[in-house]
Formats: structure tokens, C-alpha cells, sequence
């Protein structure tokens, strides 16, 4: 690769920047927020845009001019979806070493199948999913696990801020006169953006890709059920019915411990959950959303990271999931989440919960199986056909 030399731009850099600016802006207002607080430095011998971790936003000059205000416009847009889908967060929880190059591949594919479907221009030869031979409106860890292993790529990735290593150009993130955003300011500017993206949709305006609205939905909106106490307390029921469920430790014993005394502190069981997606056709957009917030809520309660199955009449394999963004939604046919169970249950090692988060328009298992079964139903009037031996939970979705 060429050697890369980092300046700040020059006026006549900053008002054609602008001009893109303002092309990108205009295609997806609900990414303004972010397109305005990426911090724009000059990358000379780039040959293209990048982003890093601290959302430095690298231009190449040269390559401002020839792709002209269309094209760089929606460069910008597809180095915001970078960003806001935070590529480099969920790079870093991708399994294994990361193979960068086929996490590249697979970031670009899901951006651009967004930003061509809406219309924008982008280079020639720009990565698709129908170009790799992959689904349309696919997720991006989805792809990578479908892409098979990737020649080094020739063309310079999209930065630190897609999920690339941190490259030898990019500026440490406290040199002076580069400063990049920290990890507040990042958090804060994501949580703009997916208000900005929940009002763009809710009041009809412009087209918002789906997978975004799902995003900004699971970013903004807490989840309903209690889960640290809804899942500690049903350990505590599982424990007084099987014996040796929760460890005790005895604390080591003070100086001053009364005698024919004997306090042991019970240590926070581990409760390790698998969690069941109902994604049959009768699923709306809605409910999904409100299902990703649970899933995220489940993620919190039990310290990382859940294995989540997508089921509608049938199981997708189990993926370890540590944050809703991960979630893979496939599916769109029938509904029978006890195919879904069984999976959870024959996972190794055994979930101590299985949550099955459904509308609830499914048949339900004759008897209790390995796990505790929580059944989150978005729709309320199912709750009667939850087994008693089950705990049953309603949330909420619009439009169920
Ligand atoms: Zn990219």
C-alpha cells in the first residue's frame, strides 16, 4: 500500500466536503448527527474514505475530486453506517481471530444492499451481497460465517471504524490537532442517531432501512421484564426443588465470630440462558424490535452473552450472541416453537434457562424438559395457553 499522509484539509477540501455533505445528508437525514460529529482529516494516498474507532473521518483529496459531490455523498453515508452499526465493536466480538478481510467484505455487502435499494450512488464495482453470492438484507455476521476465507485484500478496507485493524496511519487518538471522539461522546452521538432514526420512522419520512429501525429500537428502548430478578429469582425456586443448584461459600471466618454460629454468604449463582426467537411469518417488524430488547436485557442479567436460536417451524443453529445487533433474524414460515426448545435443550452445556420470546401463536411442549422454561409473549391474550408449569410473561409491542 501506498504511504498514507495525514493533514488537515485545506478550504478548498472542507467546501467540497461540504457539497458531499450535504448529498448525504439529503439521502439519509436520520445519519446527519452522525455525519456532522465525524471528525474529517486529509488521508493523502489513501485512494479512498475510511473511518477509524474514534470516528475520524480519513479523505482522500484526490479522490474527493474525482468521485465528484454524488458519489462521495454516498461514500460518507456508507462510512456513517460503519460507525453507527458499530463494525468495530462487533469485530472484536466476532469468535476466534478475525479474519479482517472477510469482516470487510461482509460489513460493505450489508451497507451498500441498504444504500443501493435507497438509491444512492456509490463507486463502481462496489461490494454486494448479489456480487458475493450471498441473500439480500442479510446481517453482517451472517455473511461473514456464509463467506469462505479471503484473499488479502488489494484495496484499502474502510478503517478501524469498520472493524480493520488499527492502521499504521491513524493518528494516536490524543495527538494534537486530530482529536477523535472518546467513548462517551461515541455513545451519546449513537444514541442521537437512533432517535433521530426512530422519529424519521415513525413519522413516514424517507425511507429507513429495516435492520436500522430494528437497530435504533434496541439501542433506545429498555426492556420490559426485570430480568436480573425474574431469572435470580427462578434459580432460587430451582433451587429449593433440586438441591445443590447454588454454591455456597463459607466466608472466612472473622476474628470476633460468635460461637455455634455458622454464616455462609451464598456467591450469585451463574444462570447460563439460551434464548428462542420466534421469526414465523405471523412476527411483525414491532415485536421483533421487542424481542431484540429482551434479548439485550437477557445479555445483562447473566454477564455476556446468550446463545440464541431463530425458530419457526424450524431451529436455526444456536449462535452466541453478545449484544441484540448480533442476532441473525431468519426465518418467515410456520410456527411451532417446541422445535425451538428442544434445540435449546440439546445445546451443551445445558442452558439453565430457556427463554422463548413468541406472539404466542404456537403449540407448547405436554411436560417440563431440562431448563426452566420463560415464555415472553407478545401478545397477552396467549398467556392462558402457556403451560402452568412455565413462567409466562406479556410485554408490549405497538401494532400487536
Ligand atoms: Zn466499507
Amino acid at each position: 500500500m501506498n504511504a498514507v499522509t495525514i493533514r488537515p484539509l485545506t478550504d478548498a477540501e472542507r467546501d467540497r466536503l461540504a457539497t458531499a455533505r450535504l448529498v448525504a445528508v439529503e439521502s439519509a437525514p436520520y445519519l446527519a448527527h452522525a455525519l456532522f460529529s465525524a471528525r474529517p482529516l486529509a488521508a493523502v494516498g489513501l485512494g479512498t474514505f475510511a473511518v477509524d474507532r474514534h470516528w475520524r473521518l480519513y479523505i482522500d483529496p484526490d479522490t474527493l475530486t474525482e468521485w465528484g459531490p454524488q458519489v462521495a455523498g454516498g461514500v460518507l453515508v456508507h462510512e456513517a453506517n460503519h460507525l453507527i452499526r458499530d463494525h468495530a465493536g462487533r469485530a472484536d466480538a466476532l469468535p476466534g481471530p478475525v479474519d479482517h478481510d472477510r469482516w470487510n467484505y461482509a460489513t460493505d455487502a450489508a451497507i451498500n444492499d441498504d444504500l443501493l435499494r435507497a438509491g444512492l450512488a456509490l463507486p463502481d464495482g462496489v461490494v454486494t451481497p448479489a456480487a458475493l453470492g450471498l441473500p439480500d438484507s442479510g446481517v453482517e455476521e451472517a455473511y461473514y460465517a456464509a463467506l469462505p476465507d479471503q484473499p488479502p485484500q488489494t484495496e484499502p478496507g474502510c478503517g478501524s471504524g469498520a472493524g480493520d485493524p488499527t492502521q499504521p496511519w491513524e493518528p494516536a487518538p490524543d495527538a494534537p490537532g486530530t482529536p477523535g471522539l472518546d467513548d462517551g461522546q461515541v455513545t451519546i452521538a449513537r444514541r442521537r442517531v437512533a432517535e433521530s432514526v426512530r422519529e424519521h420512522a415513525s413519522a413516514g419520512r424517507g425511507t429507513v432501512p429495516a435492520g436500522l429501525r430494528r437497530w435504533a429500537e434496541a439501542e433506545l428502548t429498555a426492556p420490559e421484564v426485570p430480568w436480573r430478578k425474574v431469572l435470580a429469582g427462578l434459580v432460587r425456586r430451582t433451587a429449593a426443588l433440586a438441591a445443590g443448584r447454588i454454591t455456597y461459600t463459607y466466608a472466612r471466618p472473622g476474628r470476633r465470630r460468635l460461637p455455634g454460629i455458622v454464616t455462609p454468604a451464598m456467591r450469585a449463582p451463574k444462570v447460563t440462558a439460551a434464548v428462542v426467537i420466534d421469526t414465523s411469518g405471523s412476527v411483525t417488524p414491532d415485536e421483533l424490535a421487542a424481542a431484540l430488547r429482551e434479548v439485550n436485557g437477557v445479555i445483562k442479567a447473566v454477564g455476556g452473552s446468550v446463545r440464541v436460536i431463530t425458530c419457526d417451524a424450524q431451529a436455526s443453529a444456536a449462535h452466541v450472541v453478545r449484544a441484540a445487533t448480533d442476532v441473525r433474524l431468519d426465518g418467515g414460515g410456520g410456527t411451532d416453537m417446541r422445535v425451538g426448545i428442544t434445540a435449546a435443550e440439546a445445546l451443551r452445556p445445558a442452558p439453565d434457562v430457556t427463554v422463548v420470546i413468541t406472539d404466542g401463536e404456537t403449540p407448547w411442549p405436554a411436560a417440563p424438559g431440562r431448563s426452566s422454561l420463560i415464555a415472553v409473549l407478545t401478545r397477552a391474550r396467549h398467556l392462558p395457553h402457556v403451560p402452568a408449569w412455565a413462567r409466562a410473561l406479556a410485554i408490549t409491542a405497538p401494532n400487536s
